[in-house]
């Protein structure tokens, strides 16, 4: 498999602007896909569910809306932006059927096709184009004038031109100035599964709160406890983006990087290890899959039981009151702000 990675440059980026392509859905991705696209260009109708409440907010942002089968059934690119597990069904009741003879049926996900939840239309073409970053971000930095990295992958080419077509519509939402990356549908969907449930959300959340908590219980005031634990999460995290590990090392005090190789390796330790193959085992297994779509089904309990008891922790609410005084963050509020 190529791992070149792919710009601008080398992209027919004129490709689908010649195109008609639905997103459908206005969440995370999909106000970003959708405006993204629309200021590279491209003729965009974005697809909602009959009395979607995002109707009347995309078309105040100057998009095109429509339900769900007027925006599929003369596009020529479909690209599916709901939740994963509610995707299936939607497609089934009030896509496939719409969709044009030989069209392009678009993920930013692998799951559904990986894990054969979503059979395609036999005719149809089926590719990803998958952000590497929250949707928020993706609007953000295209609006910047940077872009995310974006994974693309080609499961079904009946077109002859799918591969062209997802760079094309990968170059549009600001990715092909960040760089993008072949790859499959399994590497996308197992990587992506792993990223966030070790590392990025599962991992990350979990070291912060337990580190806030140790100090909050020695007695330190959760002020400073969140300073250390939270807020200054990104500043070190920034460093790293910008340049690795070595950059952010070069930036620490001697003292703070004596800290770091003596004392992380305790905490992140060879035991960790042993649970992250774990966790990639259930992935690669499927069984993850099948428990969160079965957790789906049955309404996602554990998820709502543990998104109440989360945002009740302490940190959550130190951390509002603290972030409501600095002036230069833009402090987002769930409960006010969806
Ligand atoms: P969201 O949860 O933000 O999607 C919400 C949208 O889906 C809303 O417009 C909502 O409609 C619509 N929707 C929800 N349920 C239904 C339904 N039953 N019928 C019709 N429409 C429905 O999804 P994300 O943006 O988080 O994820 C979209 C895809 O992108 C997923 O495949 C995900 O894995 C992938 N992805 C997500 C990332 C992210 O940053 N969140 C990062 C990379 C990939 P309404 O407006 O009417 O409420
Ligand atoms: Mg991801």
């Amino acid at each position: 498999m190529e791992t070149k990675i792919i710009y601008d440059s080398s992209i027919n980026q004129d490709l689908i602007k010649n195109l008609k392509v639905a997103v459908i859905g206005f969440g995370s991705q999909g106000h970003a896909h959708a405006l993204n696209l629309h200021e590279s260009g491209v003729n965009v109708t974005v697809g909602l569910r009959e009395d979607s409440s995002s109707f009347q907010r995309a078309e105040e942002m100057g998009l095109s809306v429509a339900n769900l089968e007027n925006a599929t059934k003369d596009s020529d690119v479909v690209m599916l932006l709901l939740p994963d597990q509610v995707m299936a069904d939607v497609y089934n009741s009030e896509v496939a059927e719409y969709m044009k003879e030989g069209s392009t049926l678009l993920f930013a996900h692998g799951f559904n096709i990986h894990f054969n939840e979503i059979k395609p239309r036999e005719d149809l073409s089926v590719a990803m184009v998958a952000p590497k970053g929250p949707g928020h971000l993706l609007r953000r930095t295209y609006s910047e004038g940077s872009g995310m990295p974006c994974l693309v992958a080609v499961d079904r080419d009946t077109s002859g031109n799918t591969q062209e077509i997802a760079l094309s519509y990968a170059s549009a939402i600001g990715g092909g100035r960040a760089g993008i990356l072949n790859t499959t549908f399994k590497e996308e969907t197992e990587t992506d599964l792993f990223g966030e449930q070790v590392v990025l959300c599962g991992g990350l959340t979990e070291l912060i709160k337990n580190g806030f908590e140790t100090l909050v219980e020695a007695g330190y005031q959760p002020e400073s406890a969140y300073f250390e634990t939270l807020h200054e999460v990104k500043l070190i995290v920034d460093l790293m983006y910008e340049g690795g590990f070595e950059w952010m090392r070069h930036s620490i005090s001697d003292t703070a990087e004596y800290g770091d190789f003596s004392r992380g390796s305790r905490i992140i330790n060879s035991d960790t290890k042993k649970e992250m193959k774990k966790v990639l085992d259930e992935i690669q297994s499927g069984a993850f899959a099948k428990e969160w779509m079965s957790q789906a089904r049955e309404g996602a309990p554990f998820l709502k039981e543990k998104r109440e008891e989360a945002s009740k922790h302490q940190i959550e609410e130190i951390g509002k009151s603290l972030r409501d005084m600095m002036p230069f963050l833009d402090a987002k509020d769930v409960t006010k702000n969806k």
